[in-house]
This record gives C-alpha cells, sequence and structure tokens, in this order.
C-alpha cells in the first residue's frame, strides 16, 4: 500500500530502525537525520555499489576522500563565497522566513498572507566556521557545500600520482552541508547530507558524445541498482 503522506514515511522510517531524526530527544534540528541499524547498512550498500562500478570496474576513475572543512579561500575564489546564496524574504507580520523562487506567490507571505515582506537579500548557504585560536571568531573556514570543488583542487594531485590521458574522471562519496533556509522533504532536503559525485575530464570536443555516454550508463546503473 503506497503511503498516504511524506509522514507516514518519516514515521515507517523511524519504527523500522532506517532513520532518525538527529538530535531528536533535544527538540531535533531542521535538516539533519540519523541513519540508524537498517539505515545505515542499506547506505552502505549503495556506497559500495556505487564505488564498484565508478572505481573497480573501471581504469579510468580513480577515487578520492577529501576533507569536509576547507580553508575559507577555496571558496572564496571558487566563486561560492560571493555568489552561493538563496533570495531570503522575511514577512514582517509573522517573522516567517522564505525562499523567494520558491513562494507560492512572491507578493505574499506563505504562512499568513500579509504582503508586508521585507526585499529579498542574499543568504549565504554555506556554514562557517571559525577554527583554531582565532580571536575575533571571523569565519576562516568553511564546511564544504558540495564535493565537487574539492576534487576540482585535487586535480594535479591525482594526476601526479596516478598518470591518466584524457578522457578520465574522479570520483567521491562524502558529505556536504548547506544552510537550507528551509530544509523539507524528509531526507530529500538536507542540511547536511551525503553525495556521490564523479567528475570526469575530457577534451571539450567531445562533450556531446561522453555526456550521451555518461547518460547511458548511469541510467543502466539506476535501473540495475
Ligand atoms: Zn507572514
Amino acid at each position: 500500500m503506497p503511503a498516504k503522506s511524506v509522514n507516514d514515511i518519516v514515521a515507517l522510517c523511524k519504527r523500522r530502525g532506517f532513520i532518525f531524526t538527529g538530535s531528536e530527544i533535544y527538540g531535533g534540528l531542521g535538516g539533519a537525520y540519523d541513519y540508524g541499524p537498517y539505515g545505515v547498512e542499506l547506505m552502505k550498500n549503495i556506497k559500495n555499489a556505487w564505488w564498484n562500478a565508478m572505481i573497480y570496474s573501471r581504469n579510468d576513475i580513480e577515487g578520492l576522500d577529501a576533507a569536509l572543512i576547507s580553508n575559507r579561500l577555496m571558496w572564496k575564489y571558487s566563486g561560492h563565497e560571493g555568489s552561493f546564496s538563496d533570495p531570503l524574504v522575511e514577512c514582517k507580520k509573522c517573522g516567517a522566513r522564505m525562499r523567494q523562487d520558491k513562494m507560492k506567490d512572491p507578493t505574499k507571505c506563505d504562512n499568513c498572507g500579509s504582503t508586508d515582506l521585507t526585499d529579498p537579500r542574499a543568504y549565504q548557504l554555506m556554514m562557517g566556521l571559525s577554527i583554531g585560536a582565532t580571536a575575533d571568531g571571523a569565519i576562516n573556514a568553511y564546511l564544504r557545500p558540495e564535493t565537487a570543488t574539492t576534487t576540482y583542487v585535487n586535480f594535479k594531485n591525482v594526476l601526479d600520482a596516478c598518470p591518466h590521458k584524457l578522457p578520465f574522471g574522479i570520483a567521491q562519496i562524502g558529505k556536504a552541508f548547506r544552510n537550507e533556509i528551509s530544509p523539507r522533504g524528509f531526507v530529500f532536503r538536507m542540511r547536511e547530507f551525503e553525495q556521490a559525485e564523479m567528475q570526469y575530464f575530457i577534451n571539450p570536443a567531445d562533450d556531446a558524445k561522453y555526456f550521451e555516454e555518461w547518460k547511458k550508463t548511469r541510467m543502466a546503473w539506476w535501473v540495475n541498482v
């Protein structure tokens, strides 16, 4: 019998030991979930199947496991610090905060219907950290908001250690963090989440060919897994 709502799935996942609300006994924390005894095994199976297909069954892709915390400058010069943001609007009547591009009607509050809204402001999606003995608590590091950039900055390291000619790829599975304004949809929009991602480096002239090839390869994997 199909579940009637996401809440039914949430309850089922908890009852069966797959997924629990993070920090649950202290009131929970939006967008953070704990994987229970069966959830962690399911997650491991999926990761292993993905890693087998990407790394062990091919000769053209190398693996990588980059740090989750990284120098602020990496995310500054990748352009994320300046532009990795959502347009945040606040309702002056009820205080609700909403992503303007996701509102049912951008002129009205989703919660109370008031039209008394603030102008949108850029809301930084990266989680900033102040690590080490900084006196002022200024942000000097970020939790990575994606795996991709941490793959790109290791391009030369990987190539020096494992020489390849184009085309070749670098794959990672790991956590990424985004300070979503309103995490929702259970484990479909989380603030802390797992990514499995492969960057494939090609001659730009061959982009259409490899794009088609990878679409077929990945779809076949998803159907078979
Ligand atoms: Zn409102």
